[in-house]
């Protein structure tokens, strides 16, 4: 055949027309027919999540989670290694191939207690973004039972296969964290909080969400939509992680403790870390603080965030990957400007933090207190440097009003 009648098997261009035409056994291919054809392959592995996620799982030993989940959150040790036995056995148990051993593993969803701003959302994000699935953040104390003002709990889907951009063996391999689940406690202490059967109510119904059902969820959500159809989704292999404070668990800790150290003289009370009580938490005490037992043998993986003191405060401005001070640093260098700051400054906004009750969220509203003038003037002067110091950012903050701080917290 002549050079010039040589064509695209596929488009049927001839090869003057294309920039490249290779040659293969008996056909060729242009250019872009292999543009096109690599935009197939990438859209097909896109929707089949299912060989992305077996290849990235099979890669990542709970070890490996750990280290992932280092990157990103400081301390939170036994956390982070609970997390990475339960998020590996969950996928684990969802990539089993059906066997005739009658051995079914159970899901590990997970319950985390902790003080607000300790962590607990951004572990449930790390998660996510390390395994590459959608995660849906949802707010337990706007669910309410059916036919009751607030979103009923199949909204909570809703919001998973938006995050998964409707493709729903996508979303049916997600994560929803679920956080304040402290605040649907039953109340049965105190008769005067109204909120005392609905609270029981949720938990209900959230019980079938967690154990795995399969749900009628309308895509857009709620009440507005009427006529929408329904998806029917699968929470079989959804992942549950549930968050909340609990204040006032401490109590219910310490007297179970007590009580025990009666029961069993061979307790030593003096060993006990009064600071961090939460430590010791067990499933029994969420049973008295409100959860029902159903929901707590629902949630069987249960554990605990540690306080931040000053030193993971100062850890957390500057060491994990996208950190708020490597965070500053590049937005600064996008206008060639070079950002520096004195430890003297970093231990003053910790030390601001703690002083204001603001935990590691205030860390964030601090720096904006103090760079924003900055970030204001410098994009349009002649600066190739900034320095902050400690009386650069006090001084700053002396400017501000502190009482907008407080309302952030
Ligand atoms: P929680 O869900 O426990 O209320 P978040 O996860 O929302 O807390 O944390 C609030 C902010 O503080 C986030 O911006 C997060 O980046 C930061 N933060 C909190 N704890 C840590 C930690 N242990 N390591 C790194 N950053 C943290």
């Amino acid at each position: 055949m002549a050079k010039e009648e040589l064509e695209c098997s596929f488009c049927g261009r001839k090869k003057p027309e294309t920039s490249l035409l290779i040659a293969g056994l008996d056909a060729h291919i242009c250019d872009r027919c292999i543009e096109q054809a690599h935009g197939i392959v990438i859209e097909e592995s896109k929707q089949s999540g299912n060989s992305d996620l077996s290849a990235e799982l099979m890669l990542k030993k709970p070890k490996e989670i750990k280290v992932f989940l280092d990157e990103y959150i400081i301390g939170q040790e036994f956390t982070k290694r609970v997390m990475s036995v339960a998020v590996y056995n969950h996928y684990k148990r969802l990539l089993q191939a059906p066997t005739d051993d009658d051995i079914e593993i159970q899901k590990s969803n997970i319950i985390m207690v902790g003080q607000t701003g300790t962590g607990k959302t951004l572990m449930a994000k790390t998660i996510s973004k390390m395994l590459n699935v959608p995660l849906a953040i949802v707010d337990a104390t706007v669910l309410t039972e059916a036919g009751y003002v607030g979103e009923d709990v199949e909204s909570i889907l809703t919001r998973l296969l938006q995050a998964a951009d409707y493709n729903l063996e996508k979303a049916q391999r997600g994560i929803v964290f679920i956080d304040e689940i402290d605040k649907i406690a039953r109340k049965s202490d105190n008769p005067s909080i109204t909120r005392d059967v609905s609270g029981e109510g949720v938990q209900q119904a959230l019980l079938k969400l967690l154990e795995g059902t399969v749900v009628n969820v309308p895509p857009k959500g709620g009440r507005k939509h009427p006529d929408q159809k329904f998806i029917e989704v699968d929470t079989e292999n959804i992942l549950f992680i549930a968050g909340g404070a609990f204040d006032g668990i401490e109590r219910v800790i310490t007297k179970r403790m007590n009580m025990q150290s009666i029961g069993y003289s061979s307790m030593n009370t003096d060993t006990i870390d009064k600071d961090n009580m939460l430590q010791y938490i067990t499933p029994k005490d969420l049973k008295d603080f409100g959860l029902i037992p159903e929901i707590i043998g629902r949630l069987p993986v249960l554990t605990h965030m540690d306080p931040l003191d000053a030193k993971t405060l100062r850890a957390i401005l500057t060491e994990p990957k996208n950190a708020i001070i490597k965070q500053y640093k590049k937005l600064f260098e996008m206008d060639d400007i070079a950002f520096t700051i004195t430890d003297g400054a970093l231990d003053y906004i910790v030390e601001k933090a703690i002083e204001y009750k603001l935990g590691a969220r205030g860390l964030r509203s601090l720096c904006e207190e103090i760079l924003t003038e900055a970030m204001f003037d410098l994009p349009s002067s002649d600066e190739t440097k900034l320095n902050i110091t400690k009386a650069y950012a006090e001084d700053r903050l002396n400017k501000s009003t502190i009482k907008k701080l407080k309302a952030v917290s």
